[in-house]
């Protein structure tokens, strides 16, 4: 069994001086190029072959093992988002309004890191790792779809095909030494949804020569709540938010149209389904039923997160011994966070885990998209043991 914890440890300070260069300087999704240019500059030294502009600003490098045998993806975030950082602290972000408060500077510091110990360990690996840094995790950036997505629609997952994939997130939900792999669904599907509630507006003191879509959605918004309670089991999980609620312009006036907007999150593909189902049936009868025109357009944004069960248990048993002193939760985390690295294991089979982050000790427990989000960078080191020792024994 390959065990990196102490080169993880005596390269935390490549990891750590990586990883706050990126948080000085972050870039937003599809924006990523002084971060791409850095990670191609560090994989090129280590006589990785790298290739650019894979989904516009990500980068793959293509270490080969000695022996012939599968493809491995190991994937990592990259882009950092629009908000302005509060933390305060001795790295604090450089540019105004553009923030690493997901942790994906630690992601591709740990990437970067895990490259160099793999490369190390080059000769006795059976089979290719294909490291992805990837763009625009958060989102479309005004592009048509996602980073994930627009790495495959590059080829990421050709030539060669990919059969595996791990990654991982630091997480702030949980403390540092907490460390969750779970089989199965470990992140939501999400959808996103527009409605228009079409009515015929009026005099507010003459309801009657009107009909009126603020009276609908209100109707609409609480009827849609019987959903999660009445229609999902009580044994399953589901999400059904309204978010936005527009309409109107004056205290006497009844308005022609209200939008509603809002997020809808599942992670059995039945219960989606149901869920979805229902959701148009609600909106568009009770609208309808008040005499409004319903229009409604629901966008798929990611599918559920699933692990693979083979490969998830090979990562439990890796880290029960790489992390032993860690407190390795395999019970089934789930969280009603998207994550579109769900594209790609809905195509190969792979492992996402979680390395817990937080310390309140410090004041490092803000939550992710927080604008004094920052977590313990000892984390960075269980990132890095994991998923090196894991990628190992799987191509071993
Ligand atoms: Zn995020
Ligand atoms: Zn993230």
């Amino acid at each position: 069994m390959s065990n990196f914890l102490e080169q993880a440890k005596a390269l935390f300070p490549y990891t750590q001086s990586m990883r706050r260069d990126f948080h000085i300087h972050p870039e937003l999704g599809f924006r990523e190029l002084r971060t791409g240019g850095i990670v191609a500059r560090e994989l090129e030294a280590l006589d990785i072959e790298v290739t650019k502009g894979i989904g516009k600003t990500g980068v793959v490098g293509m270490l080969e093992g000695a022996k012939p045998g599968p493809t491995l993806l190991l994937r990592f975030d990259m882009d950092a988002l629009p908000i302005n950082e509060e933390t305060g602290a001795e790295y604090v972000s450089q540019t105004p309004n553009i923030m690493h408060a997901c942790g994906h500077d630690g992601h591709t510091a740990i990437g970067l890191t895990v490259a160099k110990i793999l490369n190390e360990h080059k000769d006795k690996l059976a089979g290719n790792i294909k490291f992805c840094f990837q763009p625009s995790e958060e989102g479309n950036n005004g592009e048509e779809v996602g980073g994930a997505e627009m790495m495959m629609r590059d080829g990421v997952l050709d030539s060669p095909k990919v059969d595996m994939s791990l990654s991982l997130h630091l997480w702030n939900e949980k403390p540092l030494g907490w460390v969750g792999v779970a089989k199965g669904p470990v992140m939501a599907g999400a959808e996103e949804f527009k409605v228009r509630i079409i009515g015929k507006g009026g005099h507010g003191a003459i309801p009657n020569q009107t009909i009126d879509p603020v009276v609908a959605a209100a109707n609409i918004v609480t009827a849609v709540q019987s959903i999660v309670s009445r229609n999902v089991s009580p044994l399953e999980t589901a999400v059904v938010s309204i978010t936005t609620i527009h309409g109107g312009s004056a205290f006497n006036v009844i308005p022609q149209e209200v939008t509603l907007e809002g997020t809808i999150r599942t992670f059995d593909k039945r219960v989606r389904q149901k869920v979805l189902e229902r959701f148009e049936q609600i909106v568009k009868g009770v609208g309808e039923s008040m005499g409004c025109q319903i229009e409604m357009v629901t966008k798929l944004l990611t599918p559920a997160l699933v692990n693979d069960d083979a490969v998830a248990e090979k990562v439990q048993q890796i880290a029960s011994q790489v992390l032993s002193e860690s407190n390795l939760d395999t019970a089934g985390y789930l969280t009603m966070g998207a994550e579109d690295m769900a594209f790609m294991q809905e195509k190969v089979p792979g492992c996402y885990f979680f390395i817990g982050s937080n310390d309140s000790s410090r004041n490092l427990d803000y939550g992710h998209h927080h604008p004094k989000f920052d977590f313990d960078e000892e984390a960075l080191v269980r990132g890095v043991a994991l998923m090196a020792s894991a990628a190992a024994d799987i191509l071993t």
